[in-house]
């Protein structure tokens, strides 16, 4: 693997030592060199590296001022620095590691010495490194349903309430869809299981096509799925959602399901701090718009819609809207 080694000291004698002892034993591919903290930063920002080997006592900005300005970076907070000081230099040796800097060596400095350090930090970096790539994917783990890769429910909860706390406090639009695959029963009745396990991620493909990159689907359960779309209102939403529905009901399955005809109904809200001041009643609208959705006929989008927005012209044969206080069908989904 390609690894770099950043070396700051003043003197130039001092930098050679150092690059030509860890030459020997061929712990780097690559050295950079800087003759001050500032030449020193400005190169980590644009070639990061393994370590940073560090004098304290150099003209402009020093070891200390360095170690400072590392930690306003927080990208930059993992990178080993061992600080070069003199023999008698406690206080200063402390100080450096109380500012942040992993080691010291004491300058004039033993090779075996120094090369034994640099290989104890850079196994402790490997593994720090190696810790946090398993806890970014345990993360994304623990956010993802492991059938259709998209989010689950409790991630989807904690994206919502996230959102819903944004729009109440910034204003801006935020729509919801709740969307719910027609007579699925039926697919895993005729074809099994299995089968209806391939239709749930086929779904699930159709809506990730859909949508843009900051939008967030996740299934809800089963075969229900929500999407969260913040800045869309709601003529946009129904947009989107529409597309959704023409892309799964021209889908064309593959042997044995290549007979299957699916289709999805959904129902749509946008938030509002007067109809749906939080995030149960949120999506209590969109759930009740897609009860109506599946009472009037399936295959179809019904909305929340207070304000009496009229439905986009390519939406208008499927979509209708209606208000909080119309009467919720008794349908089960
Ligand atoms: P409706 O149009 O009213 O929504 O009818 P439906 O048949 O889709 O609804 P219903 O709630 O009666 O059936 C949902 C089915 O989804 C029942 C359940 O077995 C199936 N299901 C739920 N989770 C999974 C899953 O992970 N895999 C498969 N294959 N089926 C699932
Ligand atoms: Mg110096
Ligand atoms: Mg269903
Ligand atoms: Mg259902």
């Amino acid at each position: 693997m390609f690894t770099s080694a950043l070396i700051i000291d003043d003197s130039v004698t001092v930098r050679e030592q150092i690059i030509r002892t860890l030459e020997t034993f061929g712990l780097f591919s690559r050295y950079y060199e800087a003759e001050d903290g500032l030449e020193g930063f400005k190169k980590l920002l644009s070639s990061p590296v393994d370590i940073i080997l560090c004098d304290l006592e150099m003209p402009r900005i020093d070891g200390f001022k360095f170690l400072s300005m590392l930690k306003s970076r927080p990208e930059l907070q993992d990178v080993p620095v061992i600080i070069l000081t003199g023999m008698e230099d406690r206080e200063r040796k402390i100080k450096g590691l109380e500012q942040g800097a992993s080691d010291y060596i004491t300058k004039p400095f033993d090779p075996e010495e120094l090369v034994a350090r640099v290989k104890v930090h850079l196994k402790i970096k490997k593994l720090q490194d190696e810790l946090k790539r398993s806890n970014e994917l345990l993360l994304e783990l623990s956010n993802t349903d492991h059938l259709t890769c998209l989010f689950n429910r409790r991630y989807m909860m904690e994206v919502l309430d996230k959102e819903v706390h944004r729009s109440s406090r910034k204003g801006g639009s935020l729509s919801l869809i709740m969307l719910d695959i027609d007579n699925f029963k039926k697919v895993n009745d005729e074809f099994g299981h299995l089968q209806g396990d391939a239709v749930l991620q086929m779904v699930a493909l159709q809506l990730q096509k859909e949508l843009r990159s900051y939008d967030y689907a996740a299934r809800y359960g089963g075969e229900e799925f929500v999407v969260i779309l913040p800045d869309s209102a709601l003529k946009d939403t129904l947009l989107v959602a529409d597309r959704i529905r023409l892309a799964v009901q021209e889908t064309i399955f593959n042997e044995p399901l290549e007979k299957l005809r699916l289709t999805v109904s959904m129902g749509v809200a946008c938030f509002s701090r007067e109809h749906s001041p939080t995030v149960d009643a949120f999506i209590k609208l969109a759930d009740d718009a897609l009860y109506r959705a599946k009472a009037n006929g399936r295959n179809r989008i019904e909305f929340h819609n207070p304000e009496g927005v009229t439905p986009p012209a390519t939406a208008t044969a499927t979509t209708t809207g209606s208000s909080a206080a119309e009467q919720e069908p008794k349908t089960s989904r």
